[in-house]
């Protein structure tokens, strides 16, 4: 590693071991530093996400910045009740006593980010990080390198730079960065490179969270308002070029309603295309990989396929009926291609999910209570949001994450304070009284009392 990174690193540590970030007014500056950065530098961060994934600036706003700033508006309200003590019960054998747990800072970490949302997905973590008083090293993704530039430019005008920093860079870079013994490891990305940091950070038995991807299914019941779900689908597919982690990768639709809401989503596909603005395809690589998964579906195609090789912007393509053993049905599509899959029944779309790798998110458009309770009991999902799409992401107060391949882990508000902090216990007893029966031997009276005391 350069020498400057380690340099910085152990500036890193040696301003953690002061104890300066623990201090709830530095972190308070610190989150109120995120929001200035967000807030004043609006059309710079704006630019670079266009430059880098040709997102409009609506979308930037959106799904990136605002975000943002929001996670760290509500770490700033909730941060004095998060950081307090909790009492806690203490058993009558323990007694006269007093218990507590109170979150401590866990060091210096390591946030690595991925391409697709490559401002939110690094300061988000970081807003978790130093809300619960952690020093931080972020690695931006090389595939959003102009993202990656202004937040490098942009860190250190804003924020403690002896205790944060930006470390830009690759594969060899990241690999670098693992082999340091951190505190805490966040990563988002592939579920392969997850394993990737999950096996260098067992070297030094550093705890991960993991927020990686998968394919998260959309059941559409015969009883769905068909109408606003096909808006809804349609929006949260073509959103970032359906290059979002809890993108609804593909559908599975009730047979009796299968070809009106074929007819509407396509309708809102076909309009989005036409009308908005899109995000274009990160690159070449990814372009080529998502031909490839139209190659052999062995479905119907009911979108044609249009390319702006260009801009690579790809219009959205909806495939039905695709075989279940082709690679659009078994690998993370990450752009917008919509498999439509026709079930018999809500049953069947369970079975079908369960059959398959535990997903990031799952959607459900249903008018029954009984429908809903069924899904969320039989199925499991990082989470699910049931007739809209996506949406629980932005709600900070309900953790984000994974579960099995999807993840482990989550953050977003408490979540995240808790996830960079240690829940310390402790137990203080007086010294006014020690009173000899509590150590051997124990007589036969003092056992029997304390027997009867406890309700043995
Ligand atoms: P990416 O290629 O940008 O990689 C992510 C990070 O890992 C980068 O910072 C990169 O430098 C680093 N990296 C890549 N290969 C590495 C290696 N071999 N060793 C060490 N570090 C390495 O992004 P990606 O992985 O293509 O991201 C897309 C994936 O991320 C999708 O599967 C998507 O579902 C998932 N994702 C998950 C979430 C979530 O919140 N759960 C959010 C966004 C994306």
């Amino acid at each position: 590693m350069s020498t400057d990174v380690v340099a910085t690193i152990d500036r890193l540590r040696a301003t953690f071991d002061s104890g300066r970030t623990a201090d709830l007014g530095w972190r308070k500056r610190q989150l109120q530093g995120v929001i200035d950065l967000v807030r004043e530098n609006e059309q710079q961060l704006s630019d670079a996400l266009a430059a880098d994934l040709g997102k409009p600036a609506f979308d930037t706003w959106l799904t990136e910045l605002n975000l943002v700033k929001d996670e760290a508006a509500h770490a700033l309200k909730h941060l004095g009740g998060w950081s307090r003590k909790t009492k806690r019960s203490v058993p009558l054998v323990a007694q006269p006593a007093k218990a507590w747990t109170e979150p401590q800072p866990l060091g210096t970490v390591l946030i690595i980010a991925p391409w697709n949302y490559p401002l939110q997905l690094l300061l988000a973590p970081a807003v978790a990080a130093l809300a619960a008083g952690n020093a931080v090293v972020l690695k931006p993704s090389e595939l959003a390198p102009a993202t990656s530039a202004a937040v490098a430019e942009l860190v250190p005008k804003y924020l403690d730079t002896d205790a944060v920093a930006v470390v830009e860079g690759g594969v060899p870079e990241t690999t670098e960065l693992l082999a340091e013994a951190w505190d805490h490891i966040l990563y988002t990305g592939s579920t392969r490179v997850g394993q990737v940091v999950m096996e260098a950070a067992a070297k030094h038995l550093t705890p991960v969270t993991l927020e990686l991807g998968g394919k998260s299914p959309t059941i559409i019941a015969a009883d769905a308002n068909l109408a606003v779900a096909a808006r809804r689908v349609a929006w949260a597919k073509i959103l970032n070029a359906g290059q979002t982690c809890i993108a609804p990768d593909y559908l599975l639709v009730e047979q009796s309603v299968s070809d009106e809401f074929a007819r509407l989503v396509v309708d809102e596909l076909a309009g989005f295309r036409d009308q908005a603005p899109a995000t274009s395809i990160v690159n070449e690589h990814h372009l080529e990989r998502l031909e490839g998964l139209l190659d052999g579906h062995g479905g119907e195609e009911l979108l044609p396929r249009k390319t702006d090789r260009d801009t690579r912007v790809m219009a959205p393509v909806v495939v039905r009926s695709p075989d279940p053993a082709s690679p659009v049905m078994q690998e993370e599509i990450f752009g917008p291609i919509l498999p439509f899959i026709e079930v018999a029944s809500v049953d069947e779309a369970i079975a079908f999910i369960k059959a398959r790798p535990r997903p990031l998110a799952l959607y459900l458009f249903t008018s029954s209570k009984t429908t809903e309770r069924q899904v969320l009991d039989q199925t499991h999902a990082g989470s699910v949001c049931i007739n809209h799409l996506v949406y629980q992401a932005a709600v900070t107060d309900l953790p984000f994450g994974g579960i099995g391949p999807s993840g482990m882990g989550a953050y977003h508000g408490k979540a995240g304070f808790d996830t960079f902090s240690h829940t310390k216990s402790v137990l203080k007893r007086p010294t006014w009284t020690d009173p000899g029966f509590a150590y051997p031997p124990y007589t036969d009276q003092i056992q029997k009392v304390l027997k009867f005391l406890t309700r043995w």
